[in-house]
């Protein structure tokens, strides 16, 4: 196990080495490069003594993504001395910065369509990503929300059928961001007529509000980017005017009240029964009132976004 993860950063530090003593060779001996040739061999030492990847105060393996983004760290987050600790709140403000820029507007009206949704980071930047394109709504969770968001609007240009739309993220994903990386997501597409086609893929069950009752639509796939080579089923609906679409994040179903017991699905099921007829604001208020009431001032464990979307009547 040791040997697998310890090799590649050997020769990662070596091959970094190299451009940096070439880059000293062109340029001079520069302090920063110097500087940085240090941290290598620093680093390269680290990984002779067998102690690379454990932070230096607390002897602890570093987070795993840190290490990956960036072999030369040296500290644990709780342990980083305080000017990194500075510099990584900076990175993490211009991350949330990035991510409400690239928010959809919350509420939109389309061809027969009548779109919402609440989203609520529980740390600075959200996990919980959702977008609205044209003739497509999605909703996902990553921390690589930028990425995602660029890659699907990207992709939607072409109007591929959602399953290859799926899978061709899945593989742009999985090829570009880490191996422990995925995202479960829910991807549609609504027609003026009334007629949704779904992907749900690995993440919560997403409702169908209709006047007859709740209906829940199944999972068609594992979450985005596990395995290159995904591929998605798809399901469709058709729904009435005055008929809604309920989505909604992990962050919704399993927020705890102070007993411990998870929210549920059957719970928000129960609850957008009763608001059938609503618009599509009032929906996603009335199942984000009754979250608030259920874990009653609780902190969230996790990021709550809910999307509604709504035919519109006529
Ligand atoms: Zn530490």
């Amino acid at each position: 196990m040791e040997q697998v993860s310890v090799l590649p950063v050997r020769e990662q530090l070596i091959d970094r080495r190299q451009r940096l003593e070439h880059e000293i060779g062109r340029r001079g001996p520069l302090p920063d490069l110097a500087h940085l040739l240090q941290e290598v061999d620093a680093a390269l030492a680290r990984v002779s003594a067998g102690t690379y990847g454990l932070c230096e105060t607390c002897r602890a393996p570093i987070e795993p993504d840190r290490l990956i983004a960036d072999p030369l760290v040296r500290f644990c987050l709780e342990d980083l001395p305080p000017s990194e600790q500075r510099a990584l709140e900076r990175d993490l403000l211009l991350a949330a910065d990035i991510q409400r820029a690239l928010l959809p507007p919350s509420d939109a009206t389309f061809d027969g369509w009548r779109l919402n949704y609440v989203y609520r980071p529980y740390r600075v930047v959200s996990g919980d990503y959702c977008d609205h394109v044209a003739t497509a709504s999605g909703i996902a969770a990553s921390m690589l929300m930028a990425h995602l968001h660029a890659m699907f609007r990207a992709l939607v240009l072409a109007r591929p059928s959602l399953d290859v739309l799926m899978e061709r993220a899945s593989r742009a994903f999985c090829e570009s961001t880490l191996p422990t990386h995925y995202a479960t997501l829910v991807c549609g597409r609504a027609t003026t007529a009334g007629d949704v086609e779904l992907c749900t893929a690995g993440h919560p069950s997403p409702l169908v509000v209709r006047a007859s009752g709740i209906e829940t639509v199944e999972s068609t796939g594992l979450p985005l980017g596990m395995f290159s080579s995904e591929q998605f089923g798809t399901t469709r609906l058709h729904l009435d005017p005055g008929d809604a679409l309920l989505i909604f994040t992990d962050g919704v179903v399993e927020a705890e009240d102070a007993s411990g017991t998870p929210y549920g699905v059957e719970r928000i099921a129960r609850v957008a029964a009763g608001a059938h007829g609503l618009e599509p604001a009032a929906l996603v208020d009335t199942c984000a009132r009754d979250l608030a009431g259920f874990v009653n001032g609780r902190p969230y464990a996790d990021d709550v976004t809910m999307m509604a979307l709504r035919r519109t009547a006529g």
